[in-house]
């Protein structure tokens, strides 16, 4: 199955993924499958490897070309929400920032 992703449909899968819809809601609403949407996920993150001649000028999700931090900004529904749009770690949607307040250790330190 051939997939074209639009930049709208990044952009809208972008979104689903950060308001927290399992994939497999995020596959139905872009009437794609589950793991076309975790391949996108994934290959959003790992294209990190690849060196980055392209310089993006604004970080909002209407520039979304390439792996950017998913965090969301501001509630959707705001005229002025948008995402972080820094680098990720490999393997997460997040900036290393964000990923540590997104993937919280269960186990917290005894520092008190
Ligand atoms: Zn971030």
């Amino acid at each position: 199955m051939q997939i074209t992703w639009t930049q709208e449909r990044v952009e809208r899968l972008a979104q689903l993924f950060a308001e927290g819809l399992p994939t497999a809601e995020i596959g139905r609403r872009l009437g794609l499958t589950k793991n076309a949407v975790i391949g996108r996920l994934y290959r959003n993150s790992m294209t990190r490897r690849e060196p980055t001649l392209k310089v993006q000028p604004r970080r909002n999700v209407f520039e979304f070309a390439g792996p950017s931090c998913l965090w969301p900004f501001g509630h959707p529904d705001d005229a002025n929400f948008h995402f972080c749009g820094a680098r990720p770690e490999p393997g997460k949607p997040y900036c290393p920032e964000h990923a540590a307040i997104a993937y919280i250790r269960p186990k917290e330190s005894n520092a008190a």
